[in-house]
């Protein structure tokens, strides 16, 4: 397969649907033109375009089994598959899809690494669809993950609490100190935190290799080459 991909012309219906247009909506007949879409997310802007709902309008409209989404998480190791699909289920599942709904506890259930599909979840259906799964996602949860959640006081809003966090990413390496970032995220999001990093890293790139090095006990020497670490920043 081709690494290169392109968005189909805009006068064709998968273009219209990659695209997210209304008349996309409007033309589509074949399912299989709607499921390209969940297999793939096409959006370019994925923070701020929100693909759900419309794909989810689609799929009910063209009588597709969410059996057949629910497939597409199981039969992936794509992120973007797994997320995509994940995201219309949810939608599916708060428009009372009994399919969806089962469909989606059961890959949060059995899968390690789940808590994001949960927090999906969590944003959109009421509460007792997935309470009983907070304790499943919570005891996964491995030392070395940046967070770790814990279910929350009964009767609390979030129903989620950050009882141990970490900058410790090796691929954003995110210094220490912005925890005031992630405060403010988890305050926008009503989750109860600790007030700071529980377990803080300090991450250093070496001037002379590139090799990322989280440094211990104060010594700044790059752990491949040995050459000093930059003490400040
Ligand atoms: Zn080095």
């Amino acid at each position: 397969m081709s690494s290169e991909w392109y968005y189909d012309s805009p006068s064709t219906v998968a273009g219209t649907l990659q695209r997210g247009l209304g008349r996309g909506a409007a033309l589509v007949r074949d399912p299989e033109d709607v499921m390209a879409c969940v297999r793939r997310d096409h959006r370019f802007w994925w923070i701020f375009d929100d693909r759900a709902l419309y794909l989810a309008r689609l799929v009910r409209d063209l009588g597709i089994d969410a059996g057949r989404i629910v497939d597409v998480l199981r039969g992936e190791d794509d992120d973007n598959a797994v997320g995509n699909a994940t995201q219309v289920l949810v939608q599916l599942g708060r428009g009372g899809d009994q399919v969806a709904i089962d469909g989606l506890r059961e890959y949060v259930r059995r899968g390690a690494d789940r808590v994001d599909e949960l927090e999906e979840i969590a944003a959109a259906w009421p509460a007792e669809l997935w309470d009983d799964l907070l304790p499943v996602a919570a005891d996964r949860l491995r030392p070395g993950d940046m967070m770790g959640f814990a279910t929350g006081e009964p009767g609390s809003a979030a129903g989620w609490r950050v009882d141990r966090v970490s900058n410790q990413s090796t691929g954003y390496c995110p210094d220490p100190e912005c925890w005031p970032a992630v405060a403010a995220a988890l305050d926008a999001a009503g989750t109860p935190h600790p007030g700071g990093f529980t377990d803080a890293v300090l991450f250093r790139r070496c001037t002379s290799c590139g090799q990322r090095n989280i440094v211990h006990d104060g010594d700044f020497a790059c752990a491949v080459c040995d050459a000093p670490l930059p003490v400040d920043g």
